[in-house]
């Protein structure tokens, strides 16, 4: 992040996170910005081990209803991720391994998260670090360096348009959103699947 980016930035306080209202305009925004690609959002029952996924083919992102609002929407800002980075790809063909796709996908998540005044605390970076390890064993963190450069573009055009759409709807209650019928239950998430 350059100077001016950092002055223009929405982000606040090392030690301030999102209010339940802005987490709720952070979902709505991702939302939204996956069905500019055409994807629909739907929140429903997953088994205890998987948080969410994205079918490209059927251009949906599934959400698990166990995550409290936090972790739904860094799910949510992950799976944005892979529509934003992985759309194009074809799993079976792909040159390279699918930890290098959640690498990616986690880094655009805790870019937009932390751009937008959520903290992700440091499980992202395990998750990250484990991934790494397994594409480059000796050296991860050129792996994390060398996506994290490639994607920085797309990542910061929407980590910004993101802001601009919670800016311009700061009240955004609507009432069909896909997380409207939420059940607070326990939260037992124990990270991306993939
Ligand atoms: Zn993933």
């Amino acid at each position: 992040m350059d100077a001016n980016q950092r002055a223009t930035s929405p982000r606040r306080a090392a030690n301030e996170t999102l209010s339940p209202a802005g987490v709720r305009r952070l979902w709505k925004a991702l939302e939204h910005h996956l069905q500019l690609k055409g994807y629909q959002v739907v929140v429903r029952r997953l088994e205890p081990s998987r948080c969410g996924f994205t079918q490209h083919p059927e251009k949906l992102v599934v959400i698990s209803d166990r995550l409290n609002d936090v972790q739904a929407v860094a799910r949510l800002a992950h799976e944005t991720g892979h529509v934003y980075l992985h759309a194009a790809i074809d799993e079976a063909t792909a040159e390279e391994p699918p930890a290098v796709r959640e690498i990616e996908a986690e880094l655009f998540a805790y870019n937009v998260l932390s751009f937008n005044g959520v903290k992700p605390g440091s499980e992202p970076f395990e998750h990250i670090n484990r991934w790494a390890e397994s594409v480059e064993p000796q050296t991860p963190e050129h792996v994390v360096e060398r996506l994290l450069d490639r994607t920085k573009k797309t990542t910061r055009s929407l980590r910004a348009s993101v802001a601009r759409h919670m800016n311009d709807h700061p009240s955004s209650v609507e009432p069909h959103s896909s997380r409207d019928n939420f059940s607070h239950l326990a939260p037992d998430c124990d990270g991306p699947v993939f």
